[in-house]
């Protein structure tokens, strides 16, 4: 079977709120569509992909999906049990949970 194949092919990244998530491919503009983070949000046609960051979550979604192994540092933040899509890259920029 090539199912992984065609999973593959069936997502896109997507740039919302400062994050590139991935959502069906076959969503186009103005259809609400919902993430692999289980975002919810309104296609822009028009919306191009800048220099966002990939959504750790959705990332780690559309690998799963496919059967690829997660990249150890990912995961290793999966499993921490107080694990945020946002990295403490700066942790004097506001506390953790
Ligand atoms: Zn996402």
């Amino acid at each position: 079977m090539d199912g992984a194949e065609a999973l593959s092919a069936a997502f896109r990244y997507y740039p919302h709120n400062g994050e590139r998530h991935a959502i069906p491919k076959r969503a186009v503009g103005g259809q609400v569509t919902t993430t692999l983070c289980e975002v919810e949000l309104t296609v822009d046609a028009d919306r191009k992909l800048g220099t966002e960051r990939t959504c750790a979550r959705c990332e780690s979604a559309w690998r799963s999906i496919l059967g690829i192994p997660q990249q150890s540092q990912r995961q290793a933040l999966l499993d921490a049990p107080a694990y945020s899509p946002e990295m403490p890259a700066d942790a004097s920029a506001g506390g953790r949970r």
